[in-house]
């Protein structure tokens, strides 16, 4: 096998499930070019007609559900029922689209005393090229997808090469719903060649713009490209979401959810509740219920539908929080259960959860991207604030308390890109989502999903 083969291990045995060459660069070239001219061809497509492929797509995808799941499964080890719903949720997403997408996008009029009429359009930028992560296979494409698609742009799709086979999936899903041949194409770039490919992509003049969704280390290089070029960028990156327990939250009810919003997608997603800031007066009663919780996770094979959390997607990936727990506890965290990888074949590594973290350790700075849990006492509501703010990132927060009032209150005090009260962070396809701070910036989702990505126009007819 050469070294810019694209090798995809299924993260549950270790075992190799897959191996494709990556791209010369004239191949890169002649998919480019065609994307270019299938993007060219749909902006011309009606609105309407692109809304009526998106209700297609969602059907498409129901259709194939199992099978884009249990690739899912095989190729980054989600367990087997979170991953039907994500292609479930792609699919309520195209509807949404399919029904929302043209008002979004029709022309608004606008009263101006000196002109004839004025109004202001959403027009299609072009070929838009998306770097993705592994850790929603489908769903992380679908969400950025299907508005850009509605919208009238073309999609240039370089997925985190351990998920290719979901990649060439979901291309072929596009065209099985009916959109144009080669209008979304995924580019196959072998790993070492990626940063590179990316740059010069981005200053393409074919490319209109990108979006990366990924670690801020990625998005950093990806968004320096799009400055260097001076194009449209939208960056969803890491987070390390504080979710807030007050001294007079329901407190099984907030250890119950934090169990979830800690642990779904085995810990691996951004809006994964990854730091836990519990009311001293409750912390105890806290701490005891959600460790009893974690426990009783149920860890094991991915495509068994009774397991909760699943192997972590690369060995590579395990080493990171392994070491995030060791450097932690060095710092003086106290670790309440958990801590080690799971012995035998796969990437397993046993839900954890540390207690007396905060600023100045890697549980607490560092985003953690797996089934580690890191709690921090607040002595009052000022000091979980303090302590809510105390991190680089600013994509989620969630607060728990028996009065919503106060948690609005102390949620418009802390820096994200949502705020959820009595309720874990989840994105919804009527909602905006994005960051702040090294979370990212722009919106996907809802109407400034779709917007992102137009040229939002202005005419004047005298
Ligand atoms: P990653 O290593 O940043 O990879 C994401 C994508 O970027 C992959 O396609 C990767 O390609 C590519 N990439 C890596 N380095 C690059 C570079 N220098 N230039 C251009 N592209 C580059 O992230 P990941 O480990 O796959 O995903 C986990 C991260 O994504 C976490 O930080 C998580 O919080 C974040 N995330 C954010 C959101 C959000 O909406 N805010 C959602 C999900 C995940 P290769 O795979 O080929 O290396």
């Amino acid at each position: 096998m050469s070294d810019t083969a694209i090798k995809v291990v299924n993260p549950a045995t270790g075992r190799l499930i897959s191996a494709v060459e990556g791209w010369g660069a004239e191949r890169v070239e002649a998919a480019v070019a065609r994307a270019r001219t299938a993007s060219r061809a749909w902006a011309l497509v009606p609105v309407a007609e692109r809304a009526a492929r998106a209700a297609r797509l969602a059907r498409a995808l129901r259709e194939r559900r199992g099978a884009l799941a249990s690739l899912v499964v095989a190729e980054m080890g989600k367990p087997v029922r979170e991953a039907e719903g994500e292609v479930e949720k792609s699919a309520l997403t195209a509807e949404y689209y399919a029904r929302q997408g043209p008002a979004i996008l029709a022309d608004q009029h606008i009263e101006v005393d000196a002109a004839e009429a004025a109004w202001v359009s959403h027009e299609p930028l072009g070929l838009v090229l998306a770097v993705m992560p592994w850790n929603f296979p489908v769903w992380q494409v679908m969400r950025f997808a299907i508005p850009s698609l509605v919208a009238g742009n073309g999609v240039l799709l370089k997925h985190a090469s351990n998920v290719t086979g979901s990649a060439l999936a979901l291309q072929d899903l596009f065209v099985a719903a009916g959109f144009p041949e080669h209008l979304v194409t995924a580019l196959l770039i072998a790993d070492r060649e990626v940063p590179e490919v990316t740059a010069r992509l981005i200053e393409d003049d074919r490319v209109a713009a990108v979006t990366l969704t990924g670690s801020d280390r990625a998005g950093a290089a990806v968004g320096s490209a799009a400055g260097r070029a001076a194009k449209k960028s939208v960056l969803e990156l890491g987070g390390s979401d504080a979710f807030v327990v007050l001294d007079d939250a329901d407190v099984g009810a907030a250890a119950a959810a934090a169990v979830k919003a800690r642990f779904a997608n085995s810990g691996q997603s951004c809006v994964c509740a990854k730091r836990f800031i519990v009311s001293a007066s409750v912390a105890d009663a806290f701490t005891s219920a959600f460790v009893a919780g974690v426990e009783a996770l149920r860890v094991g094979d991915p495509r068994e539908p009774d397991t909760q959390v699943g192997p972590l997607a690369r060995d590579d990936l395990r080493a990171a929080i392994h070491r995030q727990v060791q450097d932690s506890v060095a710092a003086g965290a106290r670790l309440l259960t958990g801590g080690r990888p799971l012995p035998g074949d796969g990437y397993f590594y046993e839900p954890t959860v540390l207690a007396d973290t905060g600023p100045g350790m890697a549980a607490f700075d560092e985003e953690t991207f797996g089934p580690l849990a890191a709690l921090a006492v607040a002595s009052d509501d000022e000091d979980a604030v303090r302590l809510a703010n105390a991190t680089a990132y600013g994509l989620g927060l969630s607060v728990w308390t028996a009065d919503p009032a106060r948690g609005v209150a102390l949620a418009r005090r802390v820096t994200s890109g949502a705020a959820f009260v009595n309720a874990i962070v989840a994105s919804d396809p009527r909602l905006p989502f994005g960051g702040t701070k090294r979370s990212g910036y722009g919106r996907e989702l809802a109407a400034a999903g779709i917007v992102e990505f137009t040229n939002t126009r202005t005419y004047w007819v005298g």
